[in-house]
Parts: structure tokens; C-alpha cells; sequence
């Protein structure tokens, strides 16, 4: 927070000093103006034209530079608006969600129902969780003897329960011979 607040107070300060230099800019414009009424002659007014010249061209650019300040600081405003309006949007959905643990040991977050609405059951990966991103995992393929689900966003993988074996005891199999299926 403190580091926005640096930043903008340092973008304001800039802003300050150059419109108070454009100020100066236009006010030794029309001192130069004011000088040309008494000037005798046409190299007096032509070195003078030079001077005021010169004048105006800083003032463009000290405008340019404002424009550009403000572009730039429209653009941070809004892009804070959108992280503001993000962030609040995902703490309305966050508050849906509690993290659970099945019995093979992986997490997910995992919906409460609502007396209001008839969404379907699911969960979501944790890790995608994390970056604000509701990510719903779908059954994937058995890892070696659990039941799998798989983020189809960041592809992790999360064990469910282990499959029973219809009474017949096997014992697990090197893991990497299931690699692969
Ligand atoms: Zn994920």
C-alpha cells in the first residue's frame, strides 16, 4: 500500500512541476510579446520572433509530457478499479467454498450448497484456488490405485480414495508401470 502511495505522491509532484513550468513557459511568452510593441526595427523583431519561438516549442512539450502523465495515470486508475472489483468479486466467491480432504490424502475446495441455488456439487484445485482462478476438477484416469480428479486448467492431480479391489488383495504395483495409462 505504502508503495502505491509513493508512487502517486511522486506521479502528483511531477504533475505539479510541470504545469507550473508550462505556467512560466506562457507567462515569458507574452513578457516577449509585450517587448515586441517598442522593437525598431525588423532584426530586433526577427530575434525576438526566434526567442518566442523557442518558447512555444517548450511549451509543447511540457504539454505533451502532461498528456502523457495523464494517459498514464487514467490507465493505472483503471487497471486499480479492475484489481479492486476482482478481488472483491472473488472474496463473494471464496466465501462459497471450504477446504476439504479426502481420504487419500489430497485437497480440493469444495462447494456449500446454498439453500438458493441448485448448483451441482464440485471442487475446485487448490492451487489455481490460490491465484484467485475457480478452476472445477473432473475425474480423471486412476493414478496406480486411487481414484483421480485433474485440474483441466493447471493440469495437477488429486487423489481421491483408493479403489477397492472386489475382495481380491493385489498389492500395489511399482508406480511407474501405470505411467503412461
Ligand atoms: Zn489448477
Amino acid at each position: 500500500m505504502s508503495f502505491f502511495d509513493v508512487d502517486r505522491v511522486t506521479r502528483e509532484a511531477n504533475m505539479l512541476n510541470e504545469i507550473t513550468a508550462a505556467l512560466g513557459s506562457l507567462k515569458a511568452a507574452t513578457d516577449i510579446l509585450g517587448g515586441m510593441v517598442a522593437l525598431k526595427n525588423q532584426s530586433e523583431v526577427q530575434a525576438k520572433v526566434v526567442e518566442l519561438t523557442n518558447v512555444i516549442i517548450n511549451l509543447q512539450h511540457q504539454l505533451l509530457g502532461m498528456q502523457a502523465e495523464h494517459a498514464t495515470q487514467t490507465g493505472r486508475q483503471a487497471e486499480l478499479e479492475a484489481q479492486l472489483r476482482e478481488l472483491s468479486e472473488w472474496a463473494v466467491n471464496k466465501a462459497h467454498y471450504r477446504l476439504h480432504r479426502f481420504d487419500a490424502g489430497g485437497f480440493v475446495y469444495r462447494y456449500k450448497a446454498q439453500d438458493d441455488d441448485d448448483s451441482a456439487p464440485h471442487d475446485l484445485c487448490t492451487q489455481c484456488f490460490e491465484k484467485h482462478i475457480k478452476s472445477i476438477l473432473q475425474a480423471a484416469e486412476p493414478e496406480g490405485w486411487h481414484k483421480a480428479l485433474r485440474c483441466p486448467h493447471c493440469s495437477s492431480v488429486v487423489l481421491v480414495e483408493r479403489i477397492q479391489s472386489s475382495g481380491v488383495t493385489i498389492s500395489d504395483p511399482p508406480r511407474e508401470s501405470w505411467r503412461g495409462f
